[in-house]
């Protein structure tokens, strides 16, 4: 039997080939590679799917993340506060600013930011006195949104900024609001595994300030002012490629659907796991846009070497909680000091997820699961 692919983009491009070949064609013809016509209307489809006044289209998902701080004038003597459970790049920009991050821990659950321990955070470090508290960046893993009504209950007391990190988010709700709409700014990426994915990196950052997307879009070009030669403050050269946009167009028309495929997956994989391994929770009112489906036991190792052995994919998101990376340990207390993340770092595994994963192959992986769990 074949290897079953852990994201299967191939299957997607079967499906939409017409449409992305023609687009690519149309850029290779008008060859308006940088901010061509593709780029806007993106932008424009964007907004309309995410309910937001701005979405701004750039490189990545970590230079929407920066574009976000800088934007918000974050730099030396911030702090910023962020879960430990986490991909690198949310703790990265924070650097890069030249800020400082003060790791959260997480939910045992949810898997996204504790607001209790985020506020326990906020005034530890106020006590200190060294560092000023500026920001939150809330992180909604495995495309689960975060607590943001409490993190936003937070951030109000204390005066500080949410930025939320949707980079695997994009698509998922919180009642009928969407990601894109549950901070004041919001970052995702369309690097290719995520739930909307280019064939390349990309990114957007999504507002409905005025004020601060015009702040983000200089920022996006070298931070351009409104005369075409004028530099008003310190930019990236942070733009999405034209070619990228045109492949994100036919991919965002089919986007809905693709949810509802992986939301019906999540559920298959539900209803034949729970009991078994801890299954993912499911939230009163939020939708997930399941970048990851991923459960908790206890003999990961066993259930690993089973399914690799049974040619299914699986993978650990994150084996190693960002205040125990070397990179990062200068700025956390150390082993012990976050357990929520450090006991989810050995427990957890993620199965194959994507939208055109079929029934027959969903019950093969949980028929291995299962009988990895039991011992056989
Ligand atoms: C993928 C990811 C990013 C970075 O996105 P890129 O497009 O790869 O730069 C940031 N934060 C989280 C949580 C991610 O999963």
């Amino acid at each position: 039997m074949s290897n079953i692919p852990f994201v299967d983009l191939a299957t997607q491009y079967e499906r939409l080939k017409q449409d992305i070949d023609a687009g690519i064609q149309r850029v290779l013809e008008h060859g308006r590679f940088i901010m061509g016509p593709e780029v806007s209307e993106l932008e424009a489809a964007l907004c309309e799917f995410a309910g937001c006044r701005h979405a701004i289209t750039c490189a990545s998902g970590t230079d929407a993340l920066s574009m976000a701080l800088m934007a918000e004038g974050i730099g030396p003597g911030d702090a910023v506060f962020l879960p430990a459970f986490t991909f690198t790049a949310s703790a990265e920009v924070v650097l890069l600013a030249g800020a400082e991050p003060v790791f959260v821990d997480v939910e045992p659950r949810s898997f996204n930011l504790d607001p209790g321990h985020l506020r326990e955070q906020i005034e530890a470090t106020t006590r200190e006195g060294r560092l000023r508290p500026h920001a939150i960046i809330a992180v909604d893993l495995f495309g689960l949104p975060a607590d943001h009504a409490a993190i936003a209950d937070v951030a109000d007391e204390r005066d500080l900024f949410v930025i939320a990190d949707a980079a695997q988010s994009f698509g998922g709700r919180i009642g009928e609001a969407r990601v894109g709409t549950h901070a004041p700014v919001t970052a995702t990426s369309f690097y290719p595994a995520k739930p909307l994915g280019c064939f390349g990196d990309g990114g957007a950052v999504f507002t409905d300030d005025d004020d601060r997307a015009d702040v983000l879009r200089s920022i996006r070009t070298h931070g351009e002012g409104t005369g075409q030669h004028e530099i008003v403050r310190i930019g990236l050269n942070g733009r999405l490629d034209t070619m990228q946009a045109a492949i994100l167009l036919p991919k965002l028309a089919v986007f809905a659907s693709e949810l509802e495929a992986r939301a019906r997956l999540a559920d298959r994989y539900d209803q034949r796991l729970a009991g078994a391994v801890t299954t993912p929770i499911r939230e009163a009112g939020k939708s997930s846009a399941w970048a990851q489906y991923s459960i908790l036991l206890d003999d990961r190792d066993r259930v690993q070497q089973a399914l690799r052995t049974a040619g299914i994919p699986s993978a650990i998101y994150y084996p190693i909680p960002m205040h125990l990376q070397p990179a990062y340990a200068a700025y956390g207390r150390g082993e012990g000091s976050l357990p929520v993340s450090e006991a989810l770092s050995k427990r957890i595994l993620s199965l194959p997820m994507h939208p055109y994963l079929d029934d027959a192959t969903a019950d093969r992986i949980c028929d291995t699961v299962l009988a990895a769990v039991g011992g056989a």
